[in-house]
């Protein structure tokens, strides 16, 4: 008889926006035509920077012209695109062949197939606060998970201690949902661990364009060692606006490998199988971001998120609320205010300011108490929210 993938009972409810969507259209109904302050929301405002569209344009015509027209892409991605990618990470100092480089359609995809390359028997451990589909991918696979807690007294970030035992170890820097990123020194000591003890890290760097600091690592890659235990799982989506247009890429180094299986070849083999490559279309899209055009524009746009995060750290500071990210990462994520639960802080600035923000509790049990803003709304919310925010709390 057919028997479901019974590990997908296990999985609780994602009751976190779903909870935030049910009491904001609560709040809604009983207060029609009143505007919310979104300032919970991890997509994106603005569109797509002009090298971007020139690019989809360029490429949708050569779709109509048949010496010029693409089929089927390789499936672990253009060549343009893979070798513009290696470039970008070679012109900050990293050293990566073109083929180290698979082009993905997003890095949510990515964080959950590339499961399919370790055994059901590995752990995972997730630090935490983290990204809820961390957790959720690992209960699907039915793979023990080894939660490691964080807090204000480490910055939420955390180091591996003689106790720190996983297989699989996942780290997200700029932290989402924390803001927070791990210096080189503290991405170091999680490297030496893995290669230590035979575990393999997931390097998210989702976030990695919002970097300013030049002595933080934007790649994990930027750590000696990181080539024999560590894959790197990116994104366009907050880079370059691409959370509706879709694209990712993952850094496999050749010299990963466990028990004489080589990870780069297994994910080519994974690849060919199952995918057929991302749209010649949207590949163009992808590669203008790596021109010098799309890089300054990309930049500006981030720029704006940069200055919604100026704007709400302004209020912070003057309210004496602790916080970290903001500078580094386009989240912040605060203590609540007078010792009060995330779920009643919700409830307080949605109440009383008509703000939303995202409750830290639902990214964990040790983000109770905490809150987390997001800078990708627009800039006029923002400097509202800001106002509003000093008047409530001040
Ligand atoms: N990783 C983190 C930490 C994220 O916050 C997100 C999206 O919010 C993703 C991955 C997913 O990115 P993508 O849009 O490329 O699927």
């Amino acid at each position: 008889m057919l028997k479901p993938n019974m590990f997908y009972g296990d999985l609780k409810e994602s009751y976190l926006f779903y909870n935030i969507a049910k009491k904001t259209g609560k709040y809604l109904e009983e207060h029609p035509d009143t505007h919310l302050y979104r300032m919970g929301i991890g997509d994106v405002s603005l569109p797509l920077c002009d090298a971007v569209i020139k690019a989809l344009h360029e490429a949708a015509d050569d779709q109509s012209v048949p010496e010029k027209f693409n089929g089927y892409m390789p499936e672990c991605g253009a060549g343009f695109l893979r070798s513009a990618i290696a470039e970008h990470y070679r012109g900050r100092g990293v050293q990566l062949a073109d083929d180290e480089v698979f082009v993905s359609s997003g890095a949510s995809d990515e964080l959950g197939d590339i499961l399919d390359l370790f055994d059901r028997e590995n752990s995972s451990l997730i630090i935490e606060p983290a990204y809820p589909a961390y957790v959720d991918a690992n209960v699907m696979g039915g793979r023990k998970i080894v939660h490691l807690a964080s807090g204000r007294d480490n910055g939420f970030l955390p180091t591996p201690d003689e106790n720190t035992k996983a297989d699989l170890i996942y780290i997200c820097s700029p932290n989402n949902p924390t803001g927070a990123v791990f210096s080189r020194e503290q991405l170091k000591a999680w490297v030496d661990h893995a290669n230590k003890n035979g575990s393999v890290i997931l390097f998210d760097a989702a976030y990695e364009a919002f970097i300013e600091d030049e002595s933080l690592p934007r790649s994990i890659f930027e750590i000696e060692g990181a080539r024999t235990c560590a894959i790197e799982i990116c994104s366009l989506s907050k880079t370059a606006g691409f959370t509706g247009t879709r694209l990712g890429y993952t850094v496999i180094p050749h010299d990963l490998e466990r028990s004489s299986m080589n990870f780069n070849k297994m994910w080519v083999r994974n690849r060919t199988t199952k995918t057929n490559g991302v749209s010649y279309v949207i590949q163009r899209a992808g590669a203008a971001v790596f021109t010098p055009e799309g890089q300054q524009q990309i930049k500006q746009n981030i720029a704006v998120y940069k200055k919604n995060a100026k704007v709400l750290m302004k209020v912070f500071d003057q309210l004496g609320i602790w916080y970290t990210g903001g500078k580094n990462a386009p989240y912040i994520w605060l203590e609540c205010p007078n010792g009060m639960g995330s779920w009643e802080f919700f409830d307080f600035l949605l109440n009383e300011a008509q703000i939303v923000g995202t409750p830290g509790e639902g990214f964990g049990k040790c983000g109770e108490g905490y809150f987390r803003f997001s800078t990708f709304g627009s800039p006029a919310d923002t400097e509202e929210a800001a106002a509003r925010l000093l008047k409530l709390l001040g």
